[in-house]
């Protein structure tokens, strides 16, 4: 269990309107962590509903600890399921190229100092929206204006409502409108890949090695991840990623798929990975986008979070994680700095959230190249991908091993450290 942090901090902002435009995972978490600190935020979702948007999230202790620190550790184990081993496997022979136990021995704990979880969407949406209450938390508002005018922020939503704050923060996602606000263009990107996903059925999955691992499958042009979710470990969700198509043409994030298309990079791999890919009917491939890397993630009274500033591809499996570290740091922030210089409080937080963000950012795209490593690479090529997959734990150890609040209370209170 990670220290605590306090509970409530003395908010010198005990006032502070802060409008927060979305409800996703990172608009949730910043809603609870300023309830945390006794400050207060108004939330705008779009949709009428908290809805499942996509499958399953892997959440490693970067944010776990986090969520446990926010109360949430106990509802959060209840519909999660902690994985035995982390393996990484030849695609097509299944051989496993590398592997480090998690939940086997309390491995991962043990080093980390929060747990690794596979989750449903879903069932960390309920966990963050019923430790909220609902308090402050506005569905069918959807963003179409932003204005400043002096300190003052104005949002105008579809549905006719109007508000003004002291503070908007966008939680918008990837194609956010308060980014474009703030930086006056799109600087989103298709990353050239896309891929499969779903849901099965453990009962589905006969063929499959180590069921309740972590597992990526790796070989020319696409790889497979996958982990078993719930609180009985009874589903796995999969993520297949191929390279391709060159373009994306389709406005929204799926794209319809002929019969048969999401097995096309697959033809030839062990029998556990077209099993999984083709036990529930594939009508649509995602295309992945990310976000192109930021020089400025706040003007005026507007700041970026999550997705909206540092869309990552999937491969770290750190999109929602460092979502929750952002969070978590700009409600310290908020709450610690002196009234009125919230454009220094913007500037700390962009200080303290850019380089670990960006350097995410760029290692899961090396790693999507490792994934995808073709053939005609070598043998020794090869050889060189395996070693440093056998290396992940120590090579990428920084990742999982960060501590958001003890980072955010070091750079308000150096002398405390
Ligand atoms: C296939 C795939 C697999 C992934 N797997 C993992 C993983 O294993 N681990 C991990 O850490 N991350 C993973 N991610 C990334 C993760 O899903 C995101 O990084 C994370 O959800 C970002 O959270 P967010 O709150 O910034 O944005 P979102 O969760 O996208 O939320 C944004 C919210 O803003 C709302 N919104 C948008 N526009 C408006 C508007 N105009 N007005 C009001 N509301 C609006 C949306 O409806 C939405 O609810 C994965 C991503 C993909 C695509």
């Amino acid at each position: 269990m990670p220290p605590t942090a306090p509970a409530s901090r003395s908010a010198l902002r005990p006032n502070l309107r802060v409008a927060v435009v979305g409800g996703g995972i990172g608009g949730l978490t910043l809603g609870l962590a300023l309830r945390r600190h006794g400050l207060k935020a108004e939330i705008y979702e779009q949709a009428a509903e908290l809805a499942e948007i996509g499958a399953a999230v892997a959440l490693s202790a970067n944010a776990t600890r986090e969520l446990e620190r926010l109360g949430l550790g106990p509802a959060l184990a209840a519909v999660s399921t902690e994985p035995t081993e982390l393996i990484f496997r030849d695609g097509r022979s299944g051989a496993r190229v590398a592997a480090c136990p998690v939940r086997d021995g309390g491995t991962y704990r043990a080093k980390a100092g929060a747990p690794y979880y596979g989750v449903h969407r879903a069932d960390l949406q309920k966990v963050l929206s019923g430790a909220l209450a609902g308090e402050g938390l506005h569905l069918g508002h959807r963003l179409t204006a932003i204005a400043q005018t002096g300190d003052a922020m104005a949002l105008r939503f579809e549905n006719g409502a109007e508000v003004e704050a002291d503070l908007v923060v966008g939680g918008d996602g990837v194609r956010s409108p308060v980014r474009r606000w703030i930086t006056g263009g799109e600087r989103v990107r298709y990353s050239g890949t896309s891929a499969f996903r779903g849901v099965v059925p453990m009962g589905l999955l006969p063929a499959l090695p180590d069921p309740q691992a972590i597992q990526f499958w790796m070989g020319p042009d696409a790889h497979l991840l996958h982990y078993a979710i719930g609180g009985e470990a009874d589903s796995v969700n999969f993520f297949a990623v191929v390279e391709g198509p060159r373009a994306w043409t389709s406005e929204r994030w799926l794209d319809a798929i002929a019969p048969g298309e999401h097995l096309a990079g697959f033809a030839g791999w062990h029998p556990a990975v077209i099993e999984m890919i083709d036990a529930l009917p594939q009508t649509h491939r995602w295309g992945l986008f990310v976000t192109d890397p930021l020089r400025r993630w706040h003007r005026g009274r507007a700041v970026l979070m999550g997705d909206s500033a540092h869309a990552m591809l999937p491969h770290h499996g750190q999109g929602a994680n460092t979502t929750i570290e952002d969070a978590v740091t700009l409600a310290a922030l908020l709450a610690a700095d002196g009234a009125g210089d919230l454009d220094g409080t913007m500037r700390r937080y962009q200080d303290l959230r850019q380089m670990r963000t960006r350097t995410i950012q760029r290692s899961a795209w090396a790693t999507n190249r490792l994934l995808h490593l073709p053939d005609s690479v070598g043998p020794a090529a090869l050889a060189e991908r395996d070693a440093r997959m056998r290396r992940f734990p120590e090579a990428f150890g920084w990742i999982h091993a960060f501590d958001a609040q003890s980072t955010v209370d070091r750079a308000v209170d150096p002398q405390a450290a």
